[in-house]
């Protein structure tokens, strides 16, 4: 079982020709309410390519929380330690114009998840086959469970986003660490390619289109991106996570891995949505091939 500490959001997005300026509205063309939050889209996409998976994390007891929790279990997500909270479940405002996006996140119930309750739910931590985890949560929230999984030697997985969250304890507490190169920028600076070397075959940094990069032990490898008509890159390094969690639990070696997580992304970006273009195990395999 793959255990997703992570945030459940409602994406209400919006897509218009013009960013209002300041004081001014604008029409949008297009308004819809999709399944978000970057903890729930890895969490479904594990699922999605078939492995077991269950949810840690919290969502408000209003509308959106109960469409957000059928959501999930319709995907096959375990929602039993997803905790309902008074308050509003988290929402990212998101307003698309040609290509270009403006985002507002309330993490709202996500940020109600407390140090306690991870203690409380350390035995599903423990009998996890691997934990994954990224920063909309309670900075000491994911330190936690960071800790715990140490402990009690079970891998885990940090998706360092976004990277303000982050902070250097959770460095030696993860197993492996997967920045896009911007979050790699800020958390090693410009030179994050010699950082790759000091945590071999634990940090791989995603660029793109370009695939991702990591050093071996003894040289860089570049697993190249595969191609792929991109209508919405929302959602890529969710869908990368969520695979290379899937993979590393099968027991594959660490290149097959990232190659299998590019591949699924590559596929993810073809269609709307962050959870939208998920795909199943037997597409990445044909992708593969
Ligand atoms: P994030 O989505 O977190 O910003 P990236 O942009 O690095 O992260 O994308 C994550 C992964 O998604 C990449 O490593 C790559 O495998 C895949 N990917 C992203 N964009 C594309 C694209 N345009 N074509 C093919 N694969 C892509």
């Amino acid at each position: 079982m793959i255990t997703v500490v992570g945030s459940i959001n409602m994406d209400l997005v919006v897509k218009t020709d013009n960013f209002p300026k300041q004081g001014e509205t604008t029409l949008g063309n297009l308004y819809t309410t999709v399944p978000g939050g970057k903890g729930a889209n890895q969490a479904v996409a594990v699922a999605r390519l078939g492995s077991a998976v269950q949810m840690i994390g919290a969502v408000g007891q209003d509308a959106f929380g109960n469409e957000l929790l059928a959501g999930l279990k319709s995907e096959g997500v375990l929602i039993e330690q997803v905790k309902r909270t008074d308050g509003t479940s988290g929402i990212a405002n998101i307003l698309l114009s040609e290509g270009d996006n403006r985002i507002i996140v309330v993490p709202g119930a996500n940020h109600s998840v407390t140090t306690g309750e991870i203690d409380a739910l350390a035995d599903q931590l423990v009998a996890s086959e691997l934990v994954v985890m990224q920063l909309e949560m309670p900075i000491s929230v994911v330190q936690r469970t960071l800790e715990i999984c140490h402990e009690s030697g079970v891998p885990s997985i940090l998706n360092p986003a976004p990277a303000s969250g982050f902070t250097a304890e959770m460095l030696p507490f993860c197993t492996y660490l997967t920045p896009n190169e911007t979050e790699a920028e800020e958390i090693f600076g410009k030179n994050w390619e010699k950082a790759l070397e000091k945590y071999p075959n634990r940090l791989v940094v995603t660029l793109g289109q370009k695939g991702a990069q990591f050093y071996d032990g003894e040289k860089h490898v570049l697993v190249a991106g595969f191609p792929a008509k991109a209508v919405d890159t929302t959602g890529a390094g969710d869908t990368f996570n969520g695979a290379l969690a899937t993979a590393l639990v099968e027991g594959k070696e660490f290149e097959w891995a990232v190659r299998f997580a590019n591949a699924a992304a590559s596929l993810s970006v073809e269609k709307f949505g962050a959870q939208g273009g998920m795909p199943k195990r037997s597409t990445v395999l044909e992708r593969m091939a």
